[in-house]
């Protein structure tokens, strides 16, 4: 059965296959940075991407998925100016890059658990990739495709004559709109590949290099880090529709200039997750979070069947209302499904090798998921032999993902995703106020912590916590 995917790259859908020789196809997401929680927006674009690789795999790819942490280099201008977004992140939570970075890494990785996103075959952080950006930026300075300015090293996208064909851009009105805020830049869509620390600051993170102490720009980890773990070519690139325009621009620039060769034979982008007219963005301040889904009683995998419901080429539009209809959706998914546990034979009546087929070119035409959930709903109403029903539902979750091969669990709060920081700032104001002999105010942040189901013991090491 034919599996086509939509490149942005051509514009149009394209069946895909592998090519001679490559036992596994190679695939890059850009993964978060880690100065904040995941918003449930960005995790709609994971789970897209694990529709594609649970896809794949359903047609009988072996599949090597890796996934980058941003811990470094990543400022909150496209422009490669303004704030270092980890840092900002530092100075909001009173801890180092450090603390924050592995944090938020940490609790990324419970929000891909709760929504039953199979872990990558490699997660890679820009922090332990350093020499191979500083590698990939020395071959580009030796094939003549940067520039110095007093604050780094540039990309010179004059260099790179199909630099606007990715993302079809107007580099002509994009010059005209960016005269200011173009500093030393030769063109608005040169990009730092290196940049300076400043001279009269130490910064949290930075690295020796040919070029002097600095850090890497943020674009130049994803090509590294690809390279380095799959090769000068993939099979897909991913990531949100966002990154078109620059990020992934600017990844097949310095790629392509580096190696001689395509940098990717597929690339693939998420459409955003709306509230409103708003998109969900980190930098403006008020965000959904899969932990504050599940205090309000929502399973994470409520959200996950809300995600199923659009085309991941389509915006998609969150309010409170349709995340419960999805949750009833998978309750009542779950009553049909739960009494069927147990009793999976073989798929052989023409009817259910029909559904089975459905199922499997819907989701092989550019991830058509809410065609394939539809298929589901349909085949569970129809006069099916219940070792068949049983059998092709646990066949279409190996890509839906929904758990529907075990009884729903109810969604009972856990405590996981507690903001350590708040702790920490709570047990420090306490132990001031024990200094100071304010019993009352100590008790009171005692209370305050109990009703964050925090437990707090003093001992000869100080106030422990614990859940
Ligand atoms: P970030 O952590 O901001 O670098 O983003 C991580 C991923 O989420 C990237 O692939 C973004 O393109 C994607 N993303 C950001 N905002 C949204 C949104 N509102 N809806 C869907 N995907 C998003
Ligand atoms: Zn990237």
């Amino acid at each position: 059965m034919a599996l086509q995917f939509y490149n942005t790259a051509t514009r149009s859908k394209e069946p895909f296959t592998l090519p001679e020789g490559v036992p596994a196809v190679r695939i890059y997401c850009c993964g978060p940075t880690v100065y904040h929680f995941a918003h449930i927006g960005n995790l709609r674009t994971y789970i897209f991407e694990d529709f594609l690789r649970r896809t794949l795999e359903y047609y009988g790819f072996a599949v090597n998925h890796v996934v980058n942490i941003t811990d470094v280099g990543h400022l909150t201008s496209d422009g490669d100016d303004g704030d270092d977004k980890m840092e900002k992140g530092a100075l909001r939570t009173g801890k180092t890059v450090w603390e924050v970075a592995d944090y938020y890494t940490q609790t990324f990785m419970k929000d891909w658990k709760a929504l039953n996103i199979i872990e990558p075959s490699i997660w890679c952080k820009a922090t332990d990739h350093i020499q191979q950006q500083i590698q990939l930026v020395k071959t580009l300075e030796e094939k003549g495709y940067t520039y110095r300015t007093s604050d780094g090293i540039y990309f010179d996208s004059a260099k790179f004559p199909r630099y606007p064909d990715f993302a079809h851009l107007d580099v002509e009105n994009l010059q005209q709109g960016s005269r200011i805020e173009m500093g030393e830049k030769r063109s608005a869509t040169d990009f730092a590949l290196w940049k300076f620390s400043p001279k009269d600051q130490k910064r949290a993170m930075e690295w020796d290099s040919p070029w002097g102490i600095g850090f890497p720009g943020w674009h130049i980890e994803c090509s590294a880090m690809a390279m380095h773990h799959l090769g000068e070519t993939l099979d897909i690139h991913c990531g949100g529709s966002d990154h078109i325009r620059v990020h992934h621009t600017n990844e097949i620039a310095q790629s392509e200039c580096a190696t001689g060769k395509p940098f990717a034979r597929f690339w693939m982008h998420g459409e955003f997750l709306r509230m409103g007219s708003d998109k969900m963005s980190k930098s403006a301040g008020e965000f959904l979070t899969v932990s504050l889904l599940q205090e309000k009683g929502f399973n994470p995998l409520d959200y996950r069947l809300f995600a199923l419901t659009s085309h991941y080429r389509n915006y998609l539009n969150f309010t409170w209302e349709a995340l419960e209809n999805a949750r009833e959706s998978l309750k009542s998914l779950h009553k049909k499904t739960d009494v069927l546990i147990g009793k999976a034979d073989l798929i052989q009546s023409e009817l259910a090798l029909r559904f089975k087929n459905e199922f499997q070119e819907a989701i092989g035409d550019d991830l058509n998921m809410p065609k394939a959930l539809g298929i589901l709903n349909s085949m569970l109403k129809e006069n099916l032999e219940e070792s068949e029903k049983a059998a092709l539902v646990l066949d279409f979750d190996r890509v839906l993902g929904l758990n529907l091969g075990s009884i729903r669990e109810e969604y009972a709060p856990k405590q996981e995703n507690v903001d350590v920081f708040k702790i920490d700032a709570l047990i420090s104001l306490r132990n001031e106020a024990r200094k100071n002999k304010n019993w009352a105010e100590s008790d009171r942040i005692r209370d305050e912590l109990k009703s964050m189901n925090i437990t707090i013991k003093d001992g000869p090491n100080g106030t422990e916590w614990s859940l």
